[in-house]
């Protein structure tokens, strides 16, 4: 017998409208390129929204066609969210941080129509443009009065594109199913990959992540997301905010600026902030020097790659700021876990529970963990058991973009396999412990240590090479590259890390060399990276 309620498409679009008229005066307010301050409303950032979504019909467009963003986190950009994926389209933010070849790679993959672009990238698509022939225009998300001259062919400003469309427009009624935005990371081994979102999963992990005891957002917060929109969709900033009528404060390209969170932090009085460890490391550090406390900030999110537990320390001792920590990846929209704190543990000591929110989190209602063993079995939740962690739910990707199963990146029995390696213990508190896959976390963003590996071994004087992350005091990680020297030949330090010049991008190099007589070996021949990153756990970089 079926139940006899609703069945009311879950649509980006019911967001919009929800905090149109729920939260209509709520406020936005923005660091932009061309505006220190931009302050708005929720009600006037979805009329032009709705206004936007006009000027893309009229583009000629069709449903699930893919309209590209590359662009710092502000209100133009939600603006875009909203009317590119609400009206049917798909929005592929792009990562500004990528080298050349990857964008041409992923902009081509995608076949993205249109591109809106932040003034400041411009050049960027200059030096591409050629390569992505596909693209037919260039929309540059500024006002007649900034827009650069530029090489590239049909472009057009953003504030005249929708400058003269109504703010009036019929959302489509959409297959909840289908496609709302894309996003490719290049946390895995080969190209680049798509996750493709739905708006139905873009919903329920908005909804769950609203839950108290996970971002726990109410129309009371004001919410700093210094995790970029070009990046997993901020972590569902821009759906969970506008669901709760919380307040945002866009930082724009001010993100690794740890004066100006500081500023945004105090003068707009934000109660819940998120990043990367690498962005509150610049942010502790300038209230150190200056002499700072974070009065208005209640919480902080911070994800992407393990948090210290001196910055959690900080956070608490310093700032009465309450850190949770929170895991998560692209492939699952993002949030998996989130480190809350959780009934019953009130009595461990101020020590266990620091200790305790090193951990990674509990996972969500809606997103199911499990840890197995080679074999595929099942381990205990006893937090000492450590093995692969597998995924499974609605808001976790059943495959990547037109690569039809090719990733084998799933089991037989439908969990996704996140490359991560972890405990649970017995509270349902994961750690992750180690990662299968190929690749290194800087700064939250990440390194193919394959492709570091095969670009030095173009060089005559490399017999043999590794790249392994090694913890780093900023970065979390860094790549440090291990040589076998070819025989007969004594290429330094200095040299292979030039060679790299040009090749890679340039925070991709390596920060040091190490030379070796020999690499371990698994029986089948690939390097062991565990025991590799094992041998130099203890290394520290030079200064
Ligand atoms: P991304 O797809 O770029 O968001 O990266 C996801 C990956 O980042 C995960 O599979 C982990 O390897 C890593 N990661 C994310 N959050 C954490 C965390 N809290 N602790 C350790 N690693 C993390």
């Amino acid at each position: 017998m079926q139940g006899l309620m609703m069945n009311t498409p879950l649509l980006i679009s019911a967001i919009a409208e929800h905090g149109s008229r729920f939260h209509g005066e709520r406020e936005i307010v923005s660091v932009t390129g061309d505006n220190p301050r931009h302050c708005y409303t929720f009600r006037q950032a979805i009329n032009r929204s709705r206004q936007l979504a006009n000027a893309l019909d009229n583009l000629g467009l069709d449903h699930g066609d893919r309209v590209a963003t590359l662009a710092w986190n502000d209100y133009r950009h939600l603006e875009i969210y909203y009317a590119v994926s609400g009206a049917g389209y798909v929005c592929h933010t792009v990562n500004p941080r990528l080298f050349p070849d990857q964008l041409i790679y992923i902009i081509n993959h995608a076949e993205d129509r249109w591109i809106f672009v932040d003034a400041m990238f411009v050049p960027l698509l200059e030096k591409i443009s050629e390569h992505i022939k596909d693209v037919e225009g260039f929309v540059v998300l500024t006002d007649a009065a900034h827009m650069p001259e530029t090489s590239l062919p049909n472009v057009i400003c953003y504030e005249t594109l929708i400058a003269d469309e109504s703010a009036e427009y019929a959302w489509p009624d959409l297959d909840e199913n289908s496609a709302s935005a894309l996003c490719y990371t290049s946390g895995t081994t080969g190209d680049p990959k798509g996750v493709l979102y739905s708006h139905r999963s873009t919903i329920l992990h908005a909804y769950a992540g609203n839950a108290p005891d996970a971002l726990g957002l109410s129309s009371n917060d004001v919410v700093l997301p210094v995790v970029p929109l070009f990046h997993v969709n901020a972590w569902g900033i821009p759906y969970s905010t506008i669901m709760a009528g919380s307040k945002i404060v866009f930082p724009g390209p001010k993100m690794g600026d740890g004066e100006a969170l500081c500023e945004l932090i105090e003068s707009e009085g934000v109660t819940l902030a998120l990043g990367v460890p690498t962005v509150w490391l610049a942010l502790l550090q300038y209230c150190s020097k200056a002499g700072k406390t974070l009065g208005s900030l209640q919480r902080t999110v911070i994800g992407g790659a393990a948090v210290p537990r001196s910055m959690i320390q900080e956070f608490r001792d310093v700032h009465n700021v309450e850190v949770r920590q929170g895991w998560g990846m692209t492939e699952m929209s993002p949030l998996g876990t989130i480190n809350a704190q959780k009934a019953g543990l009130e009595s461990l000591s101020d020590d266990d529970k620091l200790d305790l929110a090193t951990k990674a989190g509990r996972g969500m209602f809606g997103c199911e963990l499990r840890i197995v063993d080679d074999d595929g079995n099942s381990l205990p939740w006893d937090g000492v058991a450590y093995g692969a962690l597998h995924v499974r739910g609605p808001w976790v990707c059943s495959d990547y973009f037109k690569l039809d199963g090719s990733a084998e990146s799933h089991t037989e029995d439908g969990w996704f396999e996140t490359g991560d390696v972890a405990t649970i213990d017995a509270n349902g508190f994961m750690a992750i412990t180690d990662r299968t896959k190929d690749v290194i976390k800087s700064g939250g963003e990440w390194i193919s240590s394959i492709e570091l590996e095969n670009t030095v071994m173009g060089h005559e004087g490399v017999a043999e090479a590794a790249v392994i992350g090694v913890a780093h005091p900023k970065w979390t990680e860094r790549p440090l590259l291990v040589v076998v020297r070819a025989a007969g030949t004594n290429a330094t330090r200095d040299e292979l890390l030039a060679y790299y010049e040009g090749k890679v991008a340039g925070w991709w190099i390596p920060n040091d060399v190490q030379f070796v007589d020999e690499l371990p070996h698994t029986a089948t021949g690939k390097i062991k990276k565990i025991e590799l990153r094992k041998q130099f756990a203890d290394y520290a970089f030079p200064d």
